[in-house]
């Protein structure tokens, strides 16, 4: 009886080219990787032993049993091994053999051993498989327990997989799933035709998806820097994330667009990939994965919060140091924190907006992990807040009045937005315009808060009352919206108001940020009748030639300058502040700008300010923020 070996050849070649692709690759860093490549060497010897055995079948040379037996007995344990191989293969895919006990893989090899104890009795009885009388290789009636047992294998792989498949990603269940229907139409095509040896070719097929999916470390590498990239991280992470204490450390280098910047792309791939090869080596428990952005994550088990600590201590210590070789050598400012999963982030999305939120100065080099998370937790309040506002009415705008010193009269005042909710409360637009700003929310707030003025200006004749303008804070986001002067056009058109009744307010650092499209942008709103004020002078860096430049009137110099001078608390203020708010006010006024000053509470400020010749003042001593209806019975009663 000859055998078809052809197909054995063919799975020889094939897992020979794939072991060499996995070693050449070196893709060898994860427990899953290593286990493959033993699942691929076993297939291997499985082939090999299968030709050997079937040739000597094939012919049966008396004086050649021994090697006919020997092939046999090689390949019969080799094939068996493979199931229980791609058993602990699946195991470790879904994250559950990392934290298995050594008790329960011995449990599950007993089947094997069962197996291989046969084959080793099987010289004495010869129930597995023996040579008929015409010399034919033919299985004995205990052969049916391996096949009972692989299936029985095999069934726990698929039980595993469709248990565990929230573990898994789609490009890990799919290629899993092919390979298991590979392998059991395999088998019974085998059962039917036992001559044509197809089965560890098929076998062979299903793990060349195997490799092209989940083994295919091209997608898994971050090729700028060498090491697992995000996709690999959020594949490891993901599995039993709820019940594995893995220990991370997050490793955040500053913003890298100033290295690109000034070093170059091409050089700063060079230091990262030789801060990630040395973030590699630190501790051979931790793997290095590459988040992208200079945000480097160490993810290992059974490392302590101690040795995390001393981890991160060591990297501090290395970036005191220079990176680079040769010429070009650099310090890189870094940021380190480090957890355990479950104890210090409750989920992987929270762990990935740690890992995600930029490097913040203000942090410090040492940050704890439970400050990004609150922070970043009320960052996503905030933003649900702010939508769910926009969309019921939680904004409402406040108007604060300006004073103005000639008239002695309320001629303006101050559009200031409100947000109450009734879980948390008052909430600062200090804390949620930078968040709005960020999010994107800030259009809407924006296209808000003006329209609002527009309607209680036009609906209630603010100019009737001695109101002339109200100043409308815009931000530096919206400054770069090219749809802004659009949207503007369109509400005053809606309430028919002419420009001239608001006066936009823009702040110093706004002013400082993309100066060309803010130029842009507020030269188109300018032509369309549009007055300007310079918010929150004194804060930022007095930037000059800009101020020059941009179509201000009115400069508001900050509280800080007037406190610091007159302090509203009774005390006395500094004399150099005092001397330095006479002069800022006086320059201001030499060259032609009409000075507010904000933050007046007190009348020794007032009295101070108008001796100084400011020309508006803006502060609680006149009166607080308040809603329209307090606002307007105000300027009613005052300006009449
Ligand atoms: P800002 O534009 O400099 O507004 C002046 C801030 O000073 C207001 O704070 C106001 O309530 C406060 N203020 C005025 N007089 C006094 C005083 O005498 N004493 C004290 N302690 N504070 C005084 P508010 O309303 O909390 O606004 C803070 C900042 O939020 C504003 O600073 C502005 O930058 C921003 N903001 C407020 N409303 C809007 C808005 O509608 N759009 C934008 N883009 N930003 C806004
Ligand atoms: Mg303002
Ligand atoms: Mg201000």
């Amino acid at each position: 009886m000859l055998y078809n070996i052809d197909f054995d050849i063919a799975a020889t070649i094939l897992s020979v080219v794939i072991v060499f692709y996995m070693l050449e690759k070196k893709g060898l860093k994860t427990v899953t990787n290593r286990i493959f490549l033993l699942v691929m060497i076993t297939n291997i010897i499985t082939a090999l032993s299968d030709i050997l055995s079937s040739v000597e079948n094939s012919y049966h040379l008396p004086d050649r049993i021994w090697l006919q037996d020997l092939w046999n007995y090689v390949y019969l344990v080799f094939h068996n091994i493979m199931p229980l191989l791609f058993l602990f293969y699946t195991l470790y895919l879904l994250g559950i053999g990392k934290t298995m006990r050594k008790r329960t893989f011995f449990l599950i090899s007993i089947p094997l051993m069962i197996d291989l104890i046969l084959l080793a009795l099987n010289p004495f009885f010869r129930e597995i498989f023996y040579y008929d009388e015409n010399g034919l290789y033919t299985h004995g009636t205990v052969f049916i327990v391996f096949w009972i047992i692989a299936i029985g294998y095999m069934i726990a792989v698929m039980v595993l997989i469709i248990c565990y498949k929230r573990n898994l990603t789609r490009s890990k269940y799919y290629p899993l799933l092919f390979f298991l229907v590979m392998q059991v139409g395999s088998l019974l095509f085998q059962i039917s035709f036992p001559y044509i040896l197809v089965e560890i070719f098929t076998q062979t097929i299903g793990f060349m998806g195997v490799l092209y999916s989940i083994e295919n470390r091209d997608d898994i590498i971050n090729h700028s820097t060498g090491v697992l990239n995000r996709y690999a991280f959020l594949e490891a992470a993901t599995p039993a994330f709820h019940r594995k204490r893995r220990s991370f450390i997050i490793i955040k280098l500053s913003n890298l667009s100033y290295y690109n910047m000034t070093v170059g792309v091409e050089q700063t791939n060079a230091f990262l990939r030789e801060i990630a090869a040395w973030l590699e080596k630190l501790d051979p428990r931790m793997l290095c994965y590459d988040c992208t952005g200079g945000h480097f994550v160490l993810l290992g088990e059974g490392v302590g919060k101690d040795e995390m600590k001393d981890l991160c201590g060591q990297i501090l210590d290395r970036f005191e140091n220079r990176w680079g070789k040769g010429s070009v050598h650099m310090l890189f400012p870094v940021q380190v924190c480090f957890g355990r999963f479950m104890e210090d982030v409750e989920s992987l999305e929270d762990l990935m907006l740690v890992i995600d939120s930029p490097y913040d100065e203000s942090f410090g080099e040492r940050v704890k992990i439970s400050k990004i998370v609150e922070t970043n937790k009320r960052r996503l309040l905030l933003e649900s807040l702010i939508t769910e506002a926009l969309q019921n009415g939680g904004f409402r705008v406040f108007y604060q009045p300006i004073w103005e010193r000639k008239s002695n009269r309320f001629h303006s005042a101050e559009a200031l937005i409100r947000l109450t909710n009734g879980e948390y409360g008052f909430i600062s637009p200090e804390e949620f315009i930078p968040v709005a700003e960020k999010s994107g929310q800030i259009d809407k707030i924006g296209e808000f808060v003006f329209e609002q003025v527009c309607r209680f200006y036009k609906t209630k004749q603010l100019d009737k009352y001695g109101v002339d303008y109200i100043e409308v804070n815009l931000s530096t986001v919206q400054c770069m919206n090219t749809e802004l002067t659009k949207t503007f056009r369109q509400i005053l058109r809606k309430y028919d108001l002419p420009s001239k009744r608001i006066n936009l307010e823009i702040t110093e650092s706004a002013a400082a940020k993309n100066r060309m499209e803010l130029k842009k942008n507020v030269e188109s709103l300018r032509e369309m009748g549009f007055t300007f004020s310079l918010d929150d002078y004194g804060t930022g860096y007095s930037n000059y030639s800009y101020m020059f430049e941009m179509p201000f009137g009115i400069i508001k110099l900050d509280k800080s300058i007037l406190w610091n001078a007159l302090d509203p608390k009774g005390g006395t203020g500094d004399r150099n502040c005092g001397i330095l708010l006479s002069n800022t006010i006086h320059m201001m006024k030499d060259m032609k700008y009409t000075v507010l000053v904000e933050g007046v509470e007190t009348v020794e400020q007032k009295m101070l300010l108008e001796d100084l010749g400011c020309d508006y003042l803006q502060g609680f001593f006149f009166s607080k923020p308040v809603p329209e209806e307090v606002f307007l019975e105000y300027v009613k009663v005052v300006n009449s």
